[in-house]
């Protein structure tokens, strides 16, 4: 499969929900894409390659639908994969931020002990909104001494700029809407 062949195959599963989870939000849905064997082969690949043979340590997946890419994405590159999670879910944590988001506001944990410092990570999320979320995870890992190779999203909404909130951290996403 060409990397266009996998783009397309996302988009024609990708689905828009109206006003979810609430008035004005346009929800970009992911679960068709994830259910359908060629849909999660396809973006484990689109989310993979732009680091394949570079130097990426590990993948740090983010709450909740990064953790479903990641841990596909990390099997693909031979790698393991780290959870940031949402507050209160880990037994021992490293560090934690708080952050608005598209909708709300929210704080992220780090576990304690699993990201060694010098390590190469690359950040999966689904969806790159205002940016909120990604540099939130962005300054979890780089607060234990590790950097950010590169954020993998399936999704970029340019339009809510949150790629000008990650500085210079490089970005690779797989369909802008
Ligand atoms: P943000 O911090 O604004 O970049 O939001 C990114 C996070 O919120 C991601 O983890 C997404 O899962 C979720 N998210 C934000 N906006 C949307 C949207 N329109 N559709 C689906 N997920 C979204």
């Amino acid at each position: 499969m060409s990397p266009a062949d996998d783009r397309g195959t996302v988009e024609q599963l990708l689905r828009a929900v109206p006003d979810f989870p609430e008035p004005g939000i346009r929800f970009w849905d992911l679960t068709p894409v994830l259910a359908d064997a060629a849909g999660l082969a396809a973006t484990t690949r689109l989310l993979s390659a732009p680091v394949a043979g570079t130097a990426v340590d590990v993948v740090v997946g983010i709450e909740a639908r990064g953790f479903l890419l990641g841990a596909a994405v990390a099997q693909a590159l031979g790698l393991g994969i780290v959870p940031v999670r949402k507050q209160g879910k880990l037994p021992a944590v490293a560090a934690s931020r708080s952050y608005d988001l598209e909708y709300g506001s929210a704080t992220l944990e780090l576990p304690a002990g699993v990201l060694t410092a010098g390590a190469q990570v690359l950040l999966v999320d689904d969806v790159l909104a205002t940016g909120g979320t990604a540099a939130a995870a962005s300054e979890l890992v780089e607060s234990c001494g590790a950097h950010v190779r590169a954020l993998s999203v399936v999704l970029e909404l340019p339009g809510l700029r949150g790629r000008g909130r990650l500085g210079a951290r490089p970005v690779h996403t797989v369909l802008e809407r």
